[in-house]
C-alpha cells in the first residue's frame, strides 16, 4: 500500500517543532501557537494522503523542510494584520471597497491622542459632570450646516433608519417613485422603511413627480414626507421632481416634517471647480428641511458616520429613540470627523487639505506632472528583459461612493503593457504586495490612475515593480 508508506513518512510533531525552534524568525511566536499550526499542517497532509489527493508529483511535501516552510508561512500569515493599506490606482476617489474617504494628516495626532489614553468623551470638563458624546461636534456642525441641532450616528443608512423609526413608525411616509433608491450593500429605501415600521406611500412616476402627487397622498395617517437624493444615478430627459421648498411648504401646511436624505454630505460648493450642481447640506437646511441626513465619509471626506441635522424639536425626539444607543458612534470616529470638520471653517483650505476634495479638484496639469514623476521612477527600475512597456496615457477618474455618478474627471494614468501576456500576473502580484496596489486592467494593459495615488505611494509602487522584475529574472 503506497498510502500506508506515505503515512509512515510523515514526520513527528515533536521533530518538526524541535527544528522550528532553532529558526530565528520563529522566535517571536508563542510555542503553543506554533505547535497548533504544525499539527494542522501534518493533519492536512494525512488527509490528502487518505483521500488520494496526495501524489508522487509532490514528494517534497513530506520533507521536514517543506513542512517547516508551510508552518512558517501560516504563522506569519495569521499574525499579520489582515486589514491593511492599499494604494488606490483605480481613480475612484470614494471607493467603497477600498474604505471610501481617506483621512488627512490633521487627523493623525488628534486620533492617537484620544485613542491611546482617556478622553472627555462623556464628561463636561467645565462642570465636571456627565456630558454627552454628541456635544463635541455640535457647535461646529451647527455653524457649518446652519441647522438648529445635530446628532451623529454610526452611518447614514443607520441615520435614515433611526429618523424614520423615531418620526414615522406606524405612520405613512410619502416618497416619489423616482427616489426608491438602492444605495449598494443592499440598502434599499423601501426595505429600510419597512424595518422602521413606517408604511411607504409611493407617488408619481419614475421620471416625473409633481408636488400635487404628494398632496393627493396626504391623509390623517401621514407621518412625514421623504425626499431621497438620487445620489448614485441620474434620470435624464423628460423629468420632473418637486423641489425641497415646495415639499417643505406642503409638509408644513399639514404639520408634517420633511425628511431629506442627501446621501453625500457636500458642505462646500464645487460648481466653481467644474462639477454639476449638487445640493449642499446648507442649502437643504436653508430650504426648510426639518431633518437632513448625510454620510461622514462620502463627499464630506471624513470618517464613516451618519449625520442628522435639522430642527431642534425633531432632533430631540430622534435622540431619545432607543435605536440612537444601538447606532452609537465611537470616540475614534468622533475624533476623526471633528478634525475633518474643523478644516471646513476655511473652505479654500478644506479643498487643499481634505484628501477626497483635493483629489477631486486636482488639475490635469498637476496630474500630468505627477504621472511624469512616477513614470521616471518606474523607468529607472524597469529593464529591457521585463517585456513591460510603460506609458502615460489620458483617461478619466470617477468620484465614486454614489456621488456625482455622471461625472468623468480628466486624468493621467500610468499604463503597463506587455507582449508577453503577463499583465494579469503583474496585476495579481501588485495586489498581493504590502501595501497592496490595486489598478484596473483594460485592453490587456494595467492602468494606475494618478488622481487617487498619493505622492508618498510612489516609492512603494516602484519597490513592488522592482520586486516583480527581480522575480521575472529568476524564473
Ligand atoms: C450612501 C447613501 C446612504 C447610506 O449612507 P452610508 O453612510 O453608506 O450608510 C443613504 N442614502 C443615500 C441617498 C446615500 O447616497
Amino acid at each position: 500500500m503506497e498510502r500506508q508508506a506515505w503515512l509512515r513518512k510523515i514526520p513527528k510533531t515533536d521533530d518538526v517543532l524541535h527544528q522550528i525552534k532553532t529558526i530565528d524568525d520563529m522566535q517571536t511566536f508563542n510555542e503553543d501557537f506554533i505547535k497548533a499550526e504544525v499539527r494542522q499542517v501534518l493533519q492536512e497532509l494525512r488527509e490528502a494522503i487518505l483521500t488520494g489527493e496526495y501524489s508522487e508529483d509532490h514528494p517534497q511535501n513530506l520533507s521536514i523542510q517543506q513542512i517547516i516552510k508551510s508552518v512558517q508561512e501560516r504563522c506569519q500569515q495569521i499574525s499579520a494584520l489582515q486589514l491593511r493599506r492599499v494604494i488606490n490606482g483605480t481613480g475612484v476617489v470614494l471607493h467603497t471597497n477600498l474604505g471610501r474617504a481617506p483621512l488627512g494628516n490633521y487627523v493623525k495626532e488628534a486620533l492617537w491622542d484620544v485613542a491611546q489614553g482617556y478622553s472627555n468623551l462623556e464628561m463636561n470638563l467645565t462642570t465636571g459632570k456627565r456630558g454627552s458624546r454628541y456635544d463635541h461636534m455640535k457647535e461646529i456642525l451647527l455653524r457649518l450646516t446652519g441647522a438648529e441641532d445635530v446628532l451623529v450616528v454610526n452611518n447614514n443608512a443607520g441615520a435614515v433608519l433611526l429618523v424614520l423609526s423615531a418620526i414615522a413608525k406606524g405612520k405613512e411616509v410619502i416618497i416619489s417613485r423616482g427616489e426608491l433608491v438602492e444605495i449598494g450593500g443592499s440598502f434599499r429605501v423601501p426595505e429600510v422603511m419597512e424595518q422602521s415600521g413606517a408604511t411607504l406611500i409611493e407617488v408619481g412616476a419614475t421620471n416625473k413627480t409633481y408636488v400635487r402627487d404628494y398632496e393627493k397622498a396626504v391623509t390623517e395617517h401621514t407621518g412625514a414626507l421623504l425626499k431621497v437624493h438620487q445620489s448614485n444615478f441620474k434620470i435624464v430627459g423628460f423629468t420632473q421632481e418637486a423641489s425641497v421648498e415646495e415639499l417643505v411648504s406642503l409638509a408644513h401646511s399639514h404639520d408634517l416634517p420633511l425628511i431629506n436624505d442627501l446621501g453625500s454630505g457636500l458642505l462646500i460648493d464645487l460648481e466653481v471647480d467644474g462639477f454639476p450642481a449638487e445640493p449642499t447640506v446648507q442649502q437643504a437646511i436653508e430650504a426648510g428641511s426639518d431633518v437632513v441626513t448625510f454620510s461622514g465619509d462620502k463627499l464630506l471626506g471624513g470618517a464613516q458616520a451618519g449625520i442628522i441635522a435639522g430642527k431642534r424639536e425633531w432632533i430631540r425626539l430622534i435622540e431619545k429613540h432607543p435605536l440612537t444607543r444601538a447606532l452609537r458612534v465611537d470616540k475614534l470616529t468622533l475624533c476623526a470627523l471633528e478634525a475633518t470638520l474643523v478644516q471646513y471653517l476655511d473652505p479654500i483650505q478644506a479643498k487643499k487639505h481634505i484628501p477626497a476634495l483635493k483629489m477631486m479638484t486636482e488639475s490635469v496639469q498637476n496630474l500630468q506632472q505627477r504621472a511624469k514623476d512616477l513614470y521616471d521612477q518606474l523607468q529607472s527600475v524597469n529593464n529591457d528583459d521585463s517585456g513591460i512597456q510603460i506609458d502615460i496615457i489620458p483617461g478619466s477618474s470617477q468620484v465614486g461612493g454614489g456621488s456625482y455618478p455622471t461625472v468623468q474627471m480628466e486624468s493621467r494614468l500610468i499604463r503597463f503593457s506587455s507582449s508577453l501576456e503577463n499583465i494579469p500576473r503583474l496585476e495579481r502580484f501588485l495586489r498581493s504586495q504590502s501595501p497592496a496596489i490595486v489598478g484596473r486592467i483594460q485592453d490587456n494593459a494595467l492602468l494606475l490612475d494618478l488622481r487617487t495615488i498619493f505622492q508618498q505611494d510612489y516609492n512603494d509602487i516602484c519597490q513592488a515593480f522592482l520586486a516583480w522584475i527581480t522575480l521575472q529574472n529568476q524564473e
